[in-house]
């Protein structure tokens, strides 16, 4: 078992982690305060060939593995929860889905700009009354000739107001439960579709989180991602992989937390001293630093296990559960170090805090991944 980073993996995290160092720690901010989604920064990530990381080649992407992705999530949520949260989104739950399940033909047409870059994805599960128990959807899709049209509310839609694709779940057969829901790519200009609100959030505002209402809005049946009835399952699949890069953004807001704590306790001074020579705060940071670490073996762990091919419902649970966790114990320690200036937004630690509460809700509550590895080990 080797613990190393793969050579390619570190030439790319370190080219990634200079480009967050000049260009998005120095708005990071900034962007939060405005609430404005930073449309240059995903240019550049384009520029960059890394919004596409686990998309292959052919469809404009970079080829890499599940690894690779971790890695570039980490080192966006080590400068900005919101630019990350973005990103995963865009990756994990508005691309991903679409290599995995979709036609030659959706591929080239839909996957492709995302791959590259040129284009931002979003995907909608969540409604206003169904979110953990997210099957019992309301939004519907009637067949009608050669076409399907979508009625409903979706809620907490990360980039819907700034994406040019959004993958839809909706109930296509109202009798058949779980395997009655099916996906739709939905175009933002499409007729029907609007964006009712974009919401103020505790943290992670320069990442749009929207409601959008769907009325009859006409999609061609080419618009179908996979078979009918297939959406559940679809579901299953996208957010264990979602669920690694929620873990791999943790691990990387866990670990801007640890950096900015450490930093400070060398250089502020009480009773004549650095506080990191006393030792409650020297233990503050180690446990930031001992819980970081933690985070980052269970996410690189699920990430090399869905890479393998094997099961990775309990890894990508337990990786989620624990860096989300971490995330946020360690940014609160990080607050804590910092003393009154940690709770101004002149320093970094509440953004991170602020941040890290999401990954504790979004992409199924720890709650839920309890109940998922609960049910995994037998209990
Ligand atoms: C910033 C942000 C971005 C998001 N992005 C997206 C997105 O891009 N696409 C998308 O589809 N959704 C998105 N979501 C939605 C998110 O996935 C849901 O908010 C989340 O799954 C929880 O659903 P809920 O809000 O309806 O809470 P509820 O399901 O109502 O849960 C409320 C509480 O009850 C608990 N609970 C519920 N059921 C159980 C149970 N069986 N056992 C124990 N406890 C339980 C929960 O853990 C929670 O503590 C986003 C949400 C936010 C805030």
């Amino acid at each position: 078992m080797n613990f190393d980073l793969p050579a390619e993996h570190r030439m790319i995290r370190d080219q990634v982690r200079e480009f967050c160092e000049e260009e998005i720690a120095p708005i990071a901010q900034e962007i939060e305060d405005e609430h404005r989604f930073p449309e240059e920064i995903f240019e550049q990530l384009g520029q960059l060939d890394v919004m596409g990381v686990p998309i292959s080649e052919e469809y404009g992407g970079l080829g890499g593995d599940t690894l690779l992705y971790s890695v570039v999530a980490e080192e966006l949520g080590r400068v900005s929860g919101g630019i990350g949260l973005s990103y995963v989104a865009h990756t994990s739950l508005g691309s991903k889905p679409i290599e995995l399940f979709g036609t030659d033909e959706q591929k080239a047409e839909w996957l492709r700009p995302l791959a590259a870059g040129d284009e931002l994805g979003a995907w909608a599960l969540t409604e206003p009354g169904s979110g953990s128990d997210a099957s019992d959807m309301d939004t519907v899709a009637e067949r009608d000739g050669d076409e399907y049209v979508l009625n409903g509310t979706k809620q907490f839609i990360t980039n819907a107001s700034v994406a040019n694709s959004v993958l839809v779940k909706a109930v296509t057969d109202p009798e058949a439960g779980y395997d009655g829901i099916s996906t739709f790519i939905v175009d933002p200009d499409d007729d029907g579709f609007e964006v009712a609100t974009v919401w103020d959030k505790m943290g992670l505002n320069c990442s749009p989180t929207c409601e959008i209402s769907l009325d009859d809005v006409r999609v061609p049946e080419d618009r179908l991602l996979g078979a009918e009835g297939e959406g559940w399952t679809q579901t299953m699949k996208t957010l264990e992989g979602g669920r690694i890069s929620i873990a791999a953004l943790s691990t990387g807001l866990a670990q801007g937390a640890y950096e900015a704590a450490k930093e400070y306790s060398g250089e502020r001074e009480q009773f004549g001293k650095p506080i990191s020579t006393f030792d409650a705060v020297r233990d503050m940071v180690v446990d930031m630093h001992r819980k970081t670490e933690r985070a980052r073996l269970l996410t690189h762990k699920a990430a090399t296990m869905y890479d393998d091919g094997d099961d990775v419902t309990r890894a990508s649970a337990l990786a989620k559960l624990d860096a989300s966790e971490a995330a946020r114990e360690v940014a609160e320690d990080a607050v804590q170090v910092h003393g009154g200036y940690g709770y101004t937004t002149d320093f970094p630690p509440q953004r991170f805090y602020r941040d890290a509460k999401l990954m504790e809700i979004g992409e199924g509550t720890s709650e839920i991944q309890h109940l998922i590895i609960g049910r995994q080990l037998g209990l």
